[in-house]
């Protein structure tokens, strides 16, 4: 994962998170053990908080947020459907993927790398889509596809949005936005290791399956039987048990500080870093006025490298003597622009300072 920091969390001196890599620790219950039950309906309370919804269908699927995407798709479409998906970077390519893998017939809204898709240009692609679907925060880009404007009023037409590096780093409005299925990651703003989508289906989006299962493993019918737990709760599959540990306790963390106050510091953070980068000289890549605070794109000035360093060796030396990782491009802008995370525990002042003061020494060697 791109970071500022490059221990996510564990024991050690800066033992970020311990709550986290504590709860890993705990020793493992079985699925339909009570207590274990009761720490599942808490965590799934605690994302509603974090996902701003009511929605009793929200819980963490099991696998990383690839998983919560193909969920989202595979329970959804049907064969023919006309889907439109926003894409504007990897991540609504992937959707498209996905997408059409489950028989969707794509429609494609594209803006150039670095810029947001226009809203209105997703509402006028087609008079009655199945789904209209964006990625939120775009981390190959570091974009921020606006939401609240894309709520159609077409009945049918359900919106999905993919929360991934979103949830926690920025606001997210599920209900507000009528957003009818949202999912995340667990490795990003929530500063939980990877393995486990978050995910939320509105009442509305839910009727819509009831009797269509696209997956076994991801059929949510089958799922909430278990994660909702109507007239008892029956085993699909086995639950990741630490995995849910661990996101009971970062989102325990995350609203013991306040979802706003994280949002807040997220953005202090980002706005710092991004202003102190065009200090240094850098130039930003994502559009202004849609930059992501918690992932920062910033074109490579390949003209003042240190001496016989390419870019990726210039990482290489961010890693190796600062211990500071920053993650290459992708797609068309590999090898011309870094991308900076800087979200979860490690959207701290001092990783900003860290960060600018290595580079400018790396810079000026
Ligand atoms: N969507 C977005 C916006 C992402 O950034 C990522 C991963 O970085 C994914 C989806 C896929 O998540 P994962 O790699 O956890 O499967």
């Amino acid at each position: 994962m791109v970071q500022t920091d490059r221990i996510l969390m564990g024991p050690g001196p800066s033992n970020p998170y311990p709550e986290v890599f504590e709860a890993l620790t705990r020793p493992v219950l079985g699925h339909l053990d009570p207590e274990f039950l009761a720490l599942l309906d808490e965590t799934n309370e605690r994302l509603r908080a974090a996902f701003r919804t009511s929605n009793p269908l929200t819980f963490p699927v099991s696998g990383t947020g690839s998983a919560g995407m193909e969920a989202a798709f595979v329970n959804f479409v049907e064969p023919g459907d006309p889907v439109v998906v926003g894409v504007n970077g990897v991540f609504g390519e992937r959707m498209c993927d996905v997408a059409a893998r489950a028989g969707a017939k794509v429609i494609r809204v594209e803006a150039p790398w670095g810029r947001p898709v226009d809203p209105q240009a997703l509402i006028d692609a087609h008079p009655s889509p199945k789904i209209i679907a964006v990625v939120h925060a775009e981390t190959s880009t570091g974009v921020r596809n606006d939401l609240a404007c894309l709520h159609t009023g077409k009945e049918g037409t359900l919106l999905l949005v993919d929360c991934v590096t979103s949830l926690g780093g920025i606001p997210v409005e599920t209900d507000a936005w009528c957003v009818d299925i949202a999912y995340s990651g667990t490795q990003k703003c929530l500063g939980v290791p990877p393995g486990l989508a978050p995910l939320t289906v509105s009442p509305r989006a839910l009727e819509q399956i009831k009797a269509r299962p696209g997956s076994w493993y991801l059929d949510l019918n089958m799922i909430a039987r278990y994660v909702m737990g109507e007239g008892g709760r029956a085993y699909h599959h086995t639950a990741p048990i630490s995995m849910i540990y661990a996101l009971h306790a970062g989102l325990g963390v995350l609203l013991d500080e306040g979802l706003e106050s994280c949002w807040e510091r997220h953005r202090a953070c980002g706005e710092a870093l991004q202003a102190g980068l065009e200090d240094l000289g850098f130039e930003l890549f994502a559009e202004k006025g849609h930059r992501l605070p918690q992932l920062t794109s910033v074109y490579v000035p390949t003209e003042r490298l240190p001496a016989g360093m390419d870019e990726a060796a210039a990482r290489r030396a961010l890693l190796e003597r600062y211990g500071i990782e920053v993650g290459g491009g992708l797609g068309p802008v590999a090898g011309k622009v870094w991308r900076i995370g800087c979200m979860g525990h490690t959207a701290r002042p001092r990783n900003v300072m860290l960060l600018l003061a290595a580079l400018e020494e790396l810079f000026s060697s």
